[in-house]
């Protein structure tokens, strides 16, 4: 299952041929997702003309975490440059449980609202389940409430979490079909490894999921034809996890100081891996930017839906 009918290819040649990429090759998150945030906003624009419709997105806020700043702030700029209407909502860090479910039940009820984001995490006073199971699932642009967790799990046609959307996204830029191939899929968290893991057995890979109590995991990664890494520890996979020629997802984000300069890396040492695999997501500029496509492309998918109009193909 993908966000939309898209595929974009690092090496669309290749690809179309079935050779494997070139080894070390990075996929190129931004072009993917360039390439992703450009249909949205044909058909988003298709919407407008053909129907007066424009896709509303609800961005909640709850209190004031600088790294969430910068992620709201790219995501309403991308939503403004997709044709979709991205409102914010914010509410003090201080806020009750009960403040947030109502500001929750009154986007439900807006028309113009046709997806939800609550931005994570919350503060401890308030139930993170409680929150996201108030979300109208078909409003669910994250993809995170049980009805839309249990649908594809079932197989069943639903929103998927963007990040494991993403993982997959650009997965098939390596290797237009997954079928048959080995995937691990390092962490086992409710928003990425669990959900990726679901899609990728939608998508016929063979799947194993590895997690903290896994043994010998670097004997499990070396028979991966593709692996996801999702651990939330920096540069945790060593070049010498990777199997020869396999594709690498890594899906961590960490800002790190070295040699007094900041930067950000993920949970795979990158320069070790890129040695090994045949294709590699960097980071930044490979599963984060995808994320954020995907969300927009889930609001128009929910937006169509909500308001009983198909897709329109751009
Ligand atoms: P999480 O902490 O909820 O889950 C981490 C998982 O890793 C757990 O399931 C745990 O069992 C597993 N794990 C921990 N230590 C392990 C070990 N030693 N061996 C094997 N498995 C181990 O994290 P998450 O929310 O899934 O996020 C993972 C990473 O992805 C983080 O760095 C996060 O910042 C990043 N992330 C990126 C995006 C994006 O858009 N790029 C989105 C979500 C999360």
């Amino acid at each position: 299952m993908t966000a939309m009918d898209v595929t974009v290819l690092t090496d669309a040649a290749r690809a179309s041929r079935g050779t494997p990429p070139a080894a070390g090759a990075l996929i190129d998150g931004r072009a993917i997702a360039a390439k992703l945030r450009d249909r949205v906003r044909g058909a988003a624009k298709l919407l407008a003309t053909r129907d007066g419709f424009v896709p509303g997105l609800a961005v909640v806020v709850v209190g004031h975490n600088p790294a969430s700043e910068v992620y709201v702030a790219a995501k309403k700029k991308m939503a403004a440059e997709a044709g979709i209407r991205s409102t914010d909502h914010r509410v003090p860090a201080s806020a009750s449980e009960t403040d947030l479910l109502d500001l929750i039940h009154g986007l439900n009820e807006d028309p113009r609202v046709h997806g939800i984001l609550v931005q994570l995490p919350l503060p401890p006073q308030i139930d993170g389940h409680a929150v996201i199971a108030a979300i109208d699932p078909g409003k669910d642009v994250d993809g995170f409430h049980p009805l839309n967790i249990g649908r594809i799990a079932s197989g069943l046609p639903a929103l998927a979490p963007c990040t494991p959307l993403a993982c997959i996204e650009l997965a098939k830029s390596a290797h237009p079909s997954l079928a048959g191939l080995d995937a691990l899929v390092i962490g086992r968290s409710a928003i990425v490894g669990k959900p990726l893991a679901q899609l990728l057995l939608a998508e016929d890979a063979t799947v194993t999921i590895a997690h903290s109590k896994t043994r010998d995991l670097p004997a499990a990664a070396r028979r991966a034809d593709l692996l996801f890494v999702a651990v939330g520890r920096a540069e945790f996979v060593s070049g010498d996890w990777i199997k020869p020629g396999a594709t690498v997802i890594d899906v961590g984000i960490h800002r790190v100081t070295r040699g007094g300069r900041s930067r950000i890396i993920g949970d795979v040492t990158f320069e070790e891996a890129r040695k090994v695999a045949a294709a590699i997501t960097p980071v930044p500029g490979g599963v984060g930017p995808v994320t954020i496509a995907c969300l927009l492309a889930n609001t128009l998918k929910a937006a169509c839906a909500l308001a009983g109009l198909p897709q329109p193909q751009a």
